[in-house]
């Protein structure tokens, strides 16, 4: 089924040159997407993995341009969720199903090693994989929550063009972000990174790097999705990403890196109200709903629009299940971990 007259078959070697040209040339989406999809069922078949992603803390140090959970942003009401709380909340997500709880928050020093270390060991004993996104932070800590348990953590490079990154970033340092990256993965984590697409003066040429970079730093997950603006930010007058060269920023990961985990992100959803299923079908094969309670959903608003801020995790649960089902994908029963799937 793949189109054998169709130049981009015959590419071995993903230069930068040739991704630029896919990502430009919009006559060849369908195939695309298609292909993205063959590879997906080739290299890590019909499975759809649940993450159950509890967003404990939306108290940030950073001051990110895009985000709306930067300290600057005096609008949103600050929660933090505690430690006990934090498990009992993994341990309902473990009664649902989950095999793998994702803990995420802005960059809150209230959670300091030892605090973290408690929270993964309690999940831990829960007897599910345990994925972290919670920031930049030293070699030592990360170190500490690998001996405590923790498998895999998630650090989007968010671009890999360093003015950009630089503009996007008051304050942080790009080559930071690449240290904490080549920290984990040297600690043995199941490495997640990504970017966002459609960030002011972003180009297409700087897309194709940051699908080359995660290749090339081995990541076991990426994680792509568009750019909404936040009207509590500095660049609450952008344009909203493309939804379509996010999807296809996508696809090229699935073709270029074949075995690794792509989710279908939540901003896809925002952006269009079946956009994770199309991911689910252009290359993704993970899914991450929402197991916090319904208290604080609308709080961690990275940006505006969220979906299902008014439910509940085991609606989300369902909702998600049935449209997975409905295009003849199957619940994985395991913890998905890149290396065995
Ligand atoms: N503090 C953690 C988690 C950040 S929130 C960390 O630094 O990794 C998770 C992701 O949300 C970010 O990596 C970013 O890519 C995405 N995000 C933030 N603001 C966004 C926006 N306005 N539109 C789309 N995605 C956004």
């Amino acid at each position: 089924m793949i189109k054998q007259n169709n130049n981009y078959l015959i590419m071995k070697n993903f230069t930068k040159e040739k991704i630029i040209a896919i990502l430009k040339d919009n006559t060849q989406n369908e195939w695309l997407f298609s292909l993205a999809d063959e590879i997906r069922k080739e290299n890590v078949g019909d499975e759809v993995h649940l993450r159950g992603l509890i967003e404990f803390s939306n108290i940030c140090k950073r001051t990110c341009k895009y985000c709306g959970l930067r300290c600057e942003n005096k609008e949103i009401d600050r929660y933090r969720i505690q430690p006990d709380d934090i498990i009992k909340y993994s341990q309902k997500a473990v009664e649902m199903g989950y095999k793998t709880i994702v803990l995420q928050s802005g960059e809150d020093e209230y959670y300091s090693c030892d605090v973290m270390c408690e929270i993964i060991k309690g999940i831990k004993n829960l007897d599910v994989a345990l994925t972290l996104s919670i920031g930049e932070r030293s070699f030592d800590d990360y170190k500490a929550f690998k001996d405590a348990g923790a498998d895999r953590y998630l650090l989007r490079i968010e671009t890999t063009d360093k003015d950009l990154y630089k503009q996007m970033h008051p304050y942080m340092d790009f080559d930071n972000r690449i240290r904490c990256l080549k920290d984990l993965k040297t600690l043995g984590y199941e490495l997640g990174t990504g970017c966002l697409v459609g960030l002011p003066n972003q180009t297409v040429e700087s897309l194709a790097d940051d699908i080359l970079f995660f290749n090339k730093i081995g990541a076991d997950m990426v994680g792509i999705g568009p750019f909404i603006p936040h009207p509590n930010t500095p660049l609450k007058d952008f344009k909203t990403g493309d939804f379509t060269l996010a999807l296809k920023v996508m696809a090229l990961t699935r073709i270029i890196m074949k075995d690794i985990n792509i989710p279908a992100t939540t901003a896809m959803e925002t952006l269009n109200p079946n956009g994770r299923i199309i991911a689910l079908q252009s290359g993704a094969n993970v899914v991450m709903p929402n197991v916090t309670t319904r208290e604080y959903r609308a709080k961690y608003e990275i940006y505006p629009g969220k979906i299902c801020v008014n439910e509940e995790p085991s609606q989300c649960r369902h909702c998600i299940e049935a449209k997975i089902k409905s295009i003849g994908r199957i619940i994985s029963k395991t913890k998905g971990f890149h290396k065995t799937c």
